[in-house]
């Protein structure tokens, strides 16, 4: 069986956020792209705590499977139209963590309102890709179309999340940090109004924050 380090690290990732609580029963789903540009997916309804290295389905970005005994999940077309449109990308996380979700339920894309939405999107803002139905091509259009050439997030309407990274690790981490700012842009609004940064906060604290991912993590909340 190919890629069986990938493949590992498709199933821990799928474990990981039924352990956080990021995802319940089934409703999210990870992929990584292959050295030779085939995508690994998480199959379709099998609980990620007994899900095997050996379970994840390998696909072709067309969306044909080529090795695996199981279906793919059925939200491979959203996966697979992302790496089409984006060479930079080589994993993808979806969830209906809760207040993210909450966020994308109301309609409202998260506005700059905590620095660190710029990991996320250089400009501070998660947009909200429109509502249609799960696992159609439509879908995936709207969902690239929101990420565009170098967002690592972004929301869909009536649905859950999207993040992206180099890795399923990093793409974890990110839907960490998304369902965390969704959770404080949620909790402020319901308390007051969000003070937003300025243009120019936020273009200060990317550029600081892009230098960080070199030589160390990024800042954590433990960070002065
Ligand atoms: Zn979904």
């Amino acid at each position: 069986m190919k890629h069986p380090d990938l493949r590992e690290e498709v199933a821990r990732v799928a474990k990981q956020l039924t352990g956080s609580g990021l995802v319940t029963g089934t409703s999210g789903n990870v992929s990584a792209r292959t050295p030779e540009g085939d995508i690994l997916v998480t199959p379709s309804g099998i609980d990620y705590e007994v899900l095997k290295p050996e379970d994840v389905v390998l696909v072709e970005t067309g969306g044909r499977v080529r090795e695996g005994d199981l279906e793919p999940s059925s939200e491979t077309p959203m996966h697979t139209g992302i790496y089409r449109a984006r060479a930079d990308v080589g994993a993808v996380v979806h969830t209906h963590s809760t207040y993210a979700t909450t966020l994308a339920c109301l309609g409202w894309p998260i506005p700059p309102v905590h620095y660190m939405l710029t990991t996320l999107s250089e400009d501070g803002r998660i947009p909200l890709a429109p509502y249609t139905t799960y696992g159609t091509e439509e879908l995936a259009g709207y969902v690239s179309e929101a990420l565009g050439a170098s967002r690592n997030a972004c929301l869909l309407q009536n649905h859950g999340t999207i993040t992206v990274g180099k890795n399923p690790e990093e793409a974890f981490s990110r839907t960490v940090v998304l369902e965390e700012m969704a959770e404080i842009y949620y909790k402020t609004s319901i308390a007051g109004e969000p003070v937003l940064l300025s243009a120019k906060e936020v273009e200060e604290v990317a550029a600081k924050i892009s230098g960080y991912g070199q030589t160390r993590p990024l800042p954590t909340e433990n960070e002065g």
